[in-house]
């Protein structure tokens, strides 16, 4: 276990927020993690100012952090098996520290599959399991077979199945009645000896028709670097320019509020949501006042009021992805809340729709 006291968390968030933390502890182990939790019982007053930190890709510092901040030493470490009753699908148990992207690439090097559309999605493998992160129609729930956790309120290791998690869209119980109450040590995934591809999301397929790729040659690789290219296509990368990804949830309004939109806006792109009770986030749906749920891209709102691409000083909508909030550098936590405020003020007084942020500011 290693300790930073009076640490910068600038290096540990993507936005690029220059933020201290009272203490920064590393646990290399589940026994470290154990510790820790022993630890955090015996000092129960200090139990509320604790942030688990995995990649950061999806904070927002907007202060110095008075308290411990928990992350899982960064290092690769996957564990492969199989089941003699399940010969088609083989098992990687992932340290929480383990970069994300980096188990894809592993899995499709070796043959093993399901994660291919999940490329290069920043953070680390604890954190899939709270994010349940998605892309390209496929989501860390569709491989995620259980997690192994050290309860925080006993300092007892658990092992959770991936049913019991709660997950949905961007959605777990980790994220809701069990926040901050687990500290996730392993997660495990189950991928396939079978390649089956999920190519109808995004431009998946007019990437493959332009660059003559038939369906029965695609490989693993193959569907990885076309994930990739599109994505550094309309992304900033972090290390080049501070974000962290999407920023805003996308709305979820009701038949009144589609309808009132369509009216001014007849070009709306909207999605009816299907699996209400599990896919609607608190916040996303606190438009709505009926039965019937429909998305409107948040992206596309704030690109009509005329954000994308336009600056704040350090701060700035990403030119190519009006989801998408950057840090020009130097950037504070508040200048990032100033620039939210801004667009959701303009996306509210043009739709009537509210638009909340998807990343966690601490
Ligand atoms: C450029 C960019 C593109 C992105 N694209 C996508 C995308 O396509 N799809 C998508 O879903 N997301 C996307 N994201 C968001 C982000 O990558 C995910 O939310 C990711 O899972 C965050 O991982 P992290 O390790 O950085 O977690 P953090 O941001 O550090 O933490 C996320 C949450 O997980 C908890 N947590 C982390 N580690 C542990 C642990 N060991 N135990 C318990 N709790 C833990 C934290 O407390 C926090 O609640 C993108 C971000 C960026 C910057």
């Amino acid at each position: 276990m290693k300790r930073f006291k009076n640490y910068s968390l600038l290096h540990h968030n993507t936005f690029g927020i220059d933020q201290k933390c009272d203490e920064l502890i590393v646990f290399e182990t589940v026994d470290d993690a154990v510790t820790l939790a022993r630890e955090i019982l015996d000092q129960d007053a200090e139990a509320s100012s604790l942030l688990i930190l995995g990649g950061g890709s999806n904070l927002l510092l907007t202060k110095d952090f008075h308290g411990k901040v928990l992350t899982a030493a960064k290092k690769f470490e996957v564990e492969v098996s199989t089941k003699p009753e399940d010969e088609g699908s083989v098992f990687l148990r992932c340290w929480a520290g383990t970069t994300f992207d980096d188990v894809v690439a592993y899995a499709v090097k070796h043959g093993f599959y399901g994660m291919e559309n999940l490329s290069l999605i920043p953070g680390e493998c604890g954190a899939s399991g709270v994010q349940n992160i998605g892309a390209y129609g496929v989501e860390a729930k569709d491989v995620i077979t259980s997690i192994e956790a050290v309860q925080l309120s006993t300092g007892k290791v658990v092992t959770i199945g991936a049913g019991e998690c709660g997950y949905g869209y961007r959605r777990s119980r980790f994220k809701q009645d069990w926040k901050d109450k687990f500290l996730i040590t392993h997660i495990t995934y189950r991928l396939s000896r079978q390649f089956i591809p999920h190519l109808d999301y995004g431009n998946i397929r007019q990437v493959m028709k332009d660059r003559c790729i038939a369906e029965g040659e695609l490989t693993g690789q193959s569907l990885r670097d076309i994930v990739i290219g599109i994505r550094r296509a309309k992304l900033p990368e972090p290390s080049e320019l501070g974000n962290a990804g999407s920023f805003f949830m996308n709305p979820i309004v009701d038949k009144a509020t589609l309808d009132s939109v369509r009216e001014r806006f007849p070009d709306v792109r909207y999605f009816e949501v299907s699996e209400l009770a599990l896919s609607l986030s608190e916040d996303a749906s606190r438009n709505c006042r009926d039965q019937k749920r429909y998305k409107i891209p948040a992206g596309w709102m704030i690109d009509r009021c005329g954000w994308k691409g336009r600056r704040l000083g350090k701060v700035g909508v990403y030119e190519k992805q009006a989801l998408v909030l950057v840090n020009y550098g130097g950037a504070t936590g508040a200048d990032v809340v100033a620039l939210m405020h801004r667009i959701q003020e303009d996306v509210y007084s043009k739709f009537g729709i509210h638009i909340y942020p998807e990343v966690n500011i601490k």
